[in-house]
């Protein structure tokens, strides 16, 4: 029997205590987080006031307001069991990092206190020479700086043995260069806040101080049984399954989307959301998804960078409670091949400080232009920039779906519905809209409809789609933090709303109508940047064909896209918004290209562990096992006179000849592999992610080609690596 086959008697879902009443909810939603609410019981009002003012209209606090607030949190998170704090930031790998320290402080020989002061709160120093930091800063002056987000509340994470406060931080370089994903993003929202103001003061809105993005991210993800997961060294290295013969059943019977979910896996899904609710993530949606063991979790969606810092904590929190289920969490982008791989819809949108939601068209005349022009600044930020969305998502899993006929293509294009297109269309061509069937809003010189969100239909296919009060980037890679498609987003709907603000100043400087001003400007950009809508299938080929004549582009490739970023009109655009400067971007150019690299070399090399330790033998085993009985079987010919079918003989040798030609071709497409690893190691980084695109990765899909041609035809009792029948579909 082989390993694997040993594993499947050891799988079962853990015990669990029944629970005959759950807990509300709103009992206990956000208490592990120094929320405002928390901090306005524990500081002096003044202090609050100030606080407040700080995140309102940046005016900064005193160290005294600042050391109030950290005894605040410490007494708070004492209070709560924690011994211990660090400081939460995004370093460039996309990842979360910490360093703990504890709250004691010496106060005499032998003797302790718990001690936490605004300073700590302030600013950190963790060690930072090991982050990447893209060339911003030499190893020699290596200190990195971590500073106190408050907009962003502090929270506890529980272990079994004690309680840690986490407190979310920038992170940032001795020189004040961003070295993480947090900065560039609360940036990008101050960009966006001051370009959305100007325009909608314009609009005679006297009263909005503050406008920022909004988001909720859907996050997919795979579940698998921990005994298969640790018997999977690619699904361990490199998070994804780098061979395996496709199951026969897989995703065709279309009976997994919205399908029951299995108890074992709601069961997982209760503790997830009983965990993200003590920390304030207000998980909401919880389904199936289309591949096998395949899930989502979606959220209410939030000001962008708490969304940011919550989807962090939520990926977090999905692989720390499937290990307590005894299950494994996969948020790879494409964890097995010939089945869906996973993305994270991106829903955006903006916000005023009264909670009224930009995109949401409007009953008035007034309020549906100032949609339609918001609208257009989006179709304009769009088709201006479709390279630096791309690049937003460009990392080595998502190479794996985009274009792929699950995920969006790597053509960007925009969906906005039937409605609004006529609309659009008939504004583009300067004739009334004639839309049927719904109010009309008369507006003298258009007629409007009233848009209704409900009446907005779907596409699933378009990469950035309207979806009746919010646009829906559908290319984001499931594993990715979402800060930087937000940033990039934000940045570029910045720009895009300046353009509009400046083009209706223009158009009405002489005094003429308003509202006359604002639709020619409207249908001038509509007209300007038609191309980048799409209402059609983005799955198919013809649109590949279109898109092509349409010039827009198609970058399949993560080194070719990432090498946008470095455009001088896009280094413009983001020095402009003081998003990045010019070194801040460069770095991420370079640390981006650098982890696809590494990425690639990790799969390569556990690809050829895989092929010399565990399916070369494997194959040896059954080649020997042919072997002996075709000797056994000529023996007996020989003594007994055994009569053998000349043609059974002949199929028989046959099979053993094929077995030994495509352990064969395994091997030596390995070798070759190493041989190419070899060579890359000679090239920049740049060359490097050109050659593994190009040439390694092909090669990986040609050895695992063979080798699941192997899988399905060597002994099932020689095979130690878990086949997808058994990972995708165990209960
Ligand atoms: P669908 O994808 O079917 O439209 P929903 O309307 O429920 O599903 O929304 C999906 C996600 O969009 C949810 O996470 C939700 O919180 C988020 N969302 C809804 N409104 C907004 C908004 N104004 N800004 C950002 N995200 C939003
Ligand atoms: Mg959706």
């Amino acid at each position: 029997m082989s390993i694997r086959q040993e594993v499947l008697f050891k799988i079962k879902p853990v015990e669990l205590e029944k629970i005959e009443h759950p807990k509300k909810v709103s009992g206990y939603f956000g208490e592990n987080t120094f929320s405002v609410q928390a901090m306005q019981k524990h500081i002096a009002k003044a202090t609050f006031e100030a606080f407040k003012a700080w995140m309102s209209e940046g005016r900064t606090i005193t160290l005294e307001q600042a050391n109030e607030i950290a005894n605040a949190m410490k007494n708070w998170a004492i209070s709560k069991g924690a011994t211990y704090y660090t400081h939460w930031f995004q370093p460039m790998t996309g990842l979360t990092a910490e360093k703990h320290d504890s709250f004691i402080s010496t106060i005499a020989p032998g003797k302790v206190i718990e001690k936490f002061s605004g300073n700590k709160l302030i600013q950190g120093e963790p060690d930072a020479s090991s982050f990447p930091s893209g060339g911003i800063r030499a190893t020699f002056e290596a200190r990195g700086y971590t500073a106190w987000d408050p907009s962003s509340p502090a929270f506890i994470i529980e272990s079994k043995l004690g309680k840690t406060l986490c407190i979310p931080t920038i992170f940032i370089s001795y020189h004040g260069e961003a070295l993480d994903k947090k900065l560039p993003l609360l940036r990008s929202d101050e960009a966006l806040n001051k370009a959305a103001i100007a325009l909608l003061r314009l609009f005679g809105h006297k009263n909005v101080n503050k406008v920022f993005s909004t988001c909720g991210p859907e996050q997919e993800y795979f579940l698998i049984d921990k005994n298969y997961y640790n018997l999977r060294q690619d699904l361990i290295m490199a998070g994804r399954t780098l061979v395996g013969a496709p199951s026969p059943k897989g995703q065709q019977l279309e009976d997994q989307y919205f399908g029951t979910i299995k108890e074992r896996v709601v069961n997982f899904m209760f503790e997830v959301a009983e965990e993200a609710y003590k920390l304030g993530i207000p998980v909401m949606t919880r389904h199936n998804e289309v591949a096998p063991h395949q899930y989502e979790f979606a959220p209410i969606f939030e000001e962008s960078n708490i969304a940011a810092d919550h989807n962090q904590l939520l990926m977090e929190l999905l692989k720390k409670v499937a290990l307590r289920h005894n299950l494994v969490c996969l948020l790879h982008e494409k964890p097995f091949a010939g089945v869906n791989g996973s993305g994270k819809h991106l829903n955006w949108s903006l916000s005023d400080n009264s909670g009224n939601n930009l995109l949401n068209p409007g009953a008035t005349p007034e309020d549906n232009l100032q949609f339609l022009t918001i609208l257009a600044a989006v179709l304009r930020a769009v088709y201006l920039h479709a390279d630096l969305l791309r690049a937003s998502v460009a990392m080595a899993g998502n190479e794996h779906r985009l274009g792929a006929n699950e995920a969006p293509p790597a053509i960007i294009s925009v969906f906005l519905g039937e409605q609004l297109t006529e609309v659009l269309d008939t504004l583009g061509k300067g004739v009334k809209a004639k839309v049927s069937r719904r109010d009309i809003i008369d507006l003298g010189i258009a007629r409007l409809p009233k848009f209704n969100k409900d009446t907005t239909d779907r596409n699933r296919t378009s990469p950035f789609a309207f979806t009746g009060n919010k646009f829906e980037f559908r290319a984001v890679g499931s594993s990715q933090n979402i800060s930087t498609p937000i940033t990039v987003i934000n940045t570029i709907i910045a720009e895009s709303l300046d353009y509009m603000t400046e083009k209706i100043k223009k158009a009405s400087a002489g005094g003429g109508d308003f509202n006359t001003a604002v639709l020619r400007v409207v249908s001038e950009v509509v007209k300007e940047t038609r191309k980048i809508r799409f209402e059609g299938n983005n799955y198919s080929a013809d649109w590949v064909k279109e898109a092509k004549k349409r010039g827009l582009p198609n970058i399949a490739a993560t080194y070719k896209s990432l090498e946008d970023l470095t455009k001088p009109e896009n280094i413009r655009l983001f020095e402009k918004y003081k998003v990045f400067s010019k070194d801040e971007l460069l770095a991420r150019f370079h640390i981006w290209i650098h982890m696809y690299d590494l990425t690639l070399e990790i799969e390569a090399n556990t690809l050829i562990e895989m092929v010399n330790a565990s399916i070369v033998p494997a194959g040896y085993q059954y080649e020997k096992l042919l072997a002996g009985s075709l000797h056994e079987l000529m023996s007996l010919k020989k003594t007994s006179g055994l009569s053998i079918d000349a043609a059974a003989l002949k199929d028989k040798k046959e099979h053993l000849s094929e077995i030994v030609s495509k352990i064969y071709y395994v091997r030596r497409n390995t070798i070759e592999m190493g041989k190419l690893l070899a060579k890359a190691a000679k090239l920049n980084n740049e060359k490097r992610a050109e050659l593994y695109f190009n040439e390694l990765k092909p090669l990986m899909d040609h050895i695992r080609r063979h080798v699941d041609q192997l899988e399905c035809v060597v002994s099932d009792d020689a095979w130690d690596l878990p086949k997808y029948r058994e990972m995708l579909f165990v209960k």
